[in-house]
Parts: C-alpha cells; structure tokens; sequence
C-alpha cells in the first residue's frame, strides 16, 4: 500500500509502508545511487521483481553532490542533481519500487534474508549498490564540533571564520578556492604532497593568504582559553597550532562495505571482489558501483556494471533470457 509520496523537485518518488513485517521479492538491491537505480531499471527490463532500499530521504547518491555539469556520461550532459532526478524519473516509469529512508542493518546469508530496523526482505537474488562513504577524520576532535565535509551544503556556516582543511586532493584544493575571501582564514593541511590538480595548485599558491602544510597530519583538536586549536604533527610544523573555527574534511571516501565484509572477500581497502559477471563469491549476492570498483569509479562503469549483473542474475536465477 502506498501511504507517503515525497516531493523530489518535480518528480515524486514513491514511499511504500507495508502493515507487515516480512517482504519477499525477486531481487533486492541495496543502495539508491547510479548503480543501484540502473540495477532496478534492468531489473524490471527483464521482468524481475525488485525494491530498492535507500537509507537517505532521496536516492541518488553521490550523484546528489556532484556540482558541476557532468560531461562525460555518453549521450546527457547534466549537473548532478539533474542527473539524478533523471534517472530517478526513469526508474518511476519502470514502476521501481523504492524504499527510501531504509538502513539496511544486516544480511543474514544462511536464509537470505535482509533487515533494516522494521523490515525483514527476502529475495532469491541480492545486489549490493552500497557505493561509498567519507572517510572521518583519524585524529581526536575531543569536544569540537564544527566538522563538515561539504562545502556546497552549509556554505553561510563558513563565512568570517578560521577554517581548517584536511586533505590534499581535488576536493580540499577546489574547497579553499572557493572559500577564499569569504572565510576569515585558510589553512590546508595535507599528510602527503598534495595529489590536486595542477591548475588547483597553480591557483591555490597564487593566493599568498591560504596557509598550506605539506607531510603533515592533524594529531589532534584541543581547547584553548578563547577558542580551539589544530595541533598538527610532521616535519615541518611539529606541535605547531593553528587557532580554528572549523575544520572541512576533505580526505576522500571509501567502500561502504562493512555489513557484507563476513559475508564475501574484500580487497585490503575494503572494495568487494567480484567476478567478470558481478557475482561475489557469496551465494546470490551480486556487487555492482563504487563499492566494487576501486580504480576506476564512473556513472558509466555503474551502469555497465548493472546490465551484467542483472543479466548474469535473470539467466542463473531465473532462467530467463537476455533478450
Ligand atoms: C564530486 C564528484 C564528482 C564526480 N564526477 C563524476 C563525473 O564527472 N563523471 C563520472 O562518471 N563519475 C563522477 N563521479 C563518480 C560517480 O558519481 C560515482 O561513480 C557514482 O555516482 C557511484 O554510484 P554508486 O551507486 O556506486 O554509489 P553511491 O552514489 O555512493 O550510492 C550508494 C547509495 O547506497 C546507499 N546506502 C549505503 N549503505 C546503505 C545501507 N546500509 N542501506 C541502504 N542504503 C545504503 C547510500 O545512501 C547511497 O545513496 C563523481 C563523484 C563525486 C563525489
């Protein structure tokens, strides 16, 4: 029964709240984003019943932070969110089921079973789209709490105050760019040299304001009389402090793959191992996304990834043909 439908700008995405405790389906997939949605539309292509579980309120993914136009997807040049609006679309014609709001806790592999916090799904097939997530900081931030890790969502939060960003990559070069002259002040912290892009580089040292440390991390985040401070740690600025306001991460992402790590092999990152086909060495679990593709991420390689697995599944599972 549908009981809830939400506004996602000028699409609706369907909520389903079912009056019971177990759901049983063809397939499940885990996971909302590119990979998971083109898993769904493949899915429905090939006559398998699915739902899709999405622990935030919108699916969509990372393709929901992306905020410049995307250029290289064969065929749509979008801006991310567009983007994802798209592909959701697509999949509302498909009449895809998505379950929004729905944290998948755990997967039992005995009895193929899945839960979230309210439901138990059972399905012959499972995909897992689970993509990736921010790496928190390593360090102690005691009581400090002004982290972020996107500058785009709480921009007005950072104007006038001392910020401190850690990472050395595209994210955190892009980020002091875009800060500048609107933060009070801008320290770069990176632990290794920094690995941006050239023409961030070129532009962040062109503004002589932005503080930058190179090999070196941030040990820990400590109070003082007025305000905080970063201490940091390596050879060119041991115990060094610097006073912050707040501190914008910007040390990358990695695999969301803790829930199925007893369940299939892992690389030593945490990327899940799969064969040509998607499948893992799990019985009925398929992997597809971000979450299985360590060097080479891309909405293509998602839905590449998606039309193999589906496939794979629809003719072993199923018996059904590709066609
Ligand atoms: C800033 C940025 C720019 C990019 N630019 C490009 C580009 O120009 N071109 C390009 O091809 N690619 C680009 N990419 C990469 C591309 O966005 C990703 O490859 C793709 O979106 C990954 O999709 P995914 O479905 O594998 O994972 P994700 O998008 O990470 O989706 C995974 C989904 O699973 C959900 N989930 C996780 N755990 C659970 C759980 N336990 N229960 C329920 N749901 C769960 C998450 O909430 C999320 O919605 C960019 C990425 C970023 C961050």
């Amino acid at each position: 029964m549908i009981t809830e439908k939400l506004n996602y700008s000028k699409i609706y995405i369907k909520t389903y709240i079912y009056h019971m405790q177990k759901i049983s389906t063809d397939v499940i997939i885990i996971g909302g984003g590119m990979a998971g949605l083109s898993s769904a539309i493949w899915c429905k292509r090939l006559g398998l019943k699915c739902i899709v579980l999405e622990e935030n309120s919108v699916p969509g993914g990372q393709l929901n932070g992306i905020g410049f136009e995307i250029t290289d997807y064969p065929g749509r040049k979008a801006y991310g969110k567009q983007f994802a609006q798209e592909i959701c679309t697509q999949a509302e014609e498909s009449d895809v089921i998505v379950k929004t709001g729905e944290k998948v806790l755990a997967i039992d592999k005995e009895n193929h079973i899945v839960r979230t916090d309210s439901f138990e799904y059972s399905s012959r097939a499972l995909i897992y789209a689970a993509g990736l997530q921010r790496r928190a900081p390593n360090f102690d931030t005691k009581n400090f709490n002004e982290i972020y890790y996107s500058v785009s969502q709480n921009r007005e939060r950072f104007q006038n105050r001392r910020v401190v960003i850690v990472g050395g990559g595209d994210g955190a070069y892009e980020a002091a760019l875009n800060l500048h002259g609107f933060a009070a002040s801008i320290t770069i912290v990176s632990r290794s040299v920094p690995r941006a892009h050239q023409r961030f580089l070129r532009e962040v040292k062109k503004k002589k304001d932005i503080v930058i440390f190179e090999n070196t991390e941030i040990a820990q985040i400590v109070a003082g009389p007025s305000c905080f401070h970063a201490v940091l740690s390596g050879p060119e600025a041991e115990n060094f402090e610097t006073a912050i306001d707040i501190l914008l991460v910007k040390t990358g992402f990695e695999p969301n793959s803790g829930i199925v790590q007893n369940l299939c092999s892992l690389d030593a990152a945490g990327y899940i191992l799969t064969d040509s086909h998607q499948k893992t060495d799990a019985e009925r679990i398929w992997a597809v996304g971000d979450v299985c593709n360590a060097l080479y991420p891309s909405l293509s390689a998602c839905a590449g990834h998606a039309g193999v697995a589906v496939k794979n599944i629809a003719s072993t599972i199923f018996n059904k043909n590709h066609d």
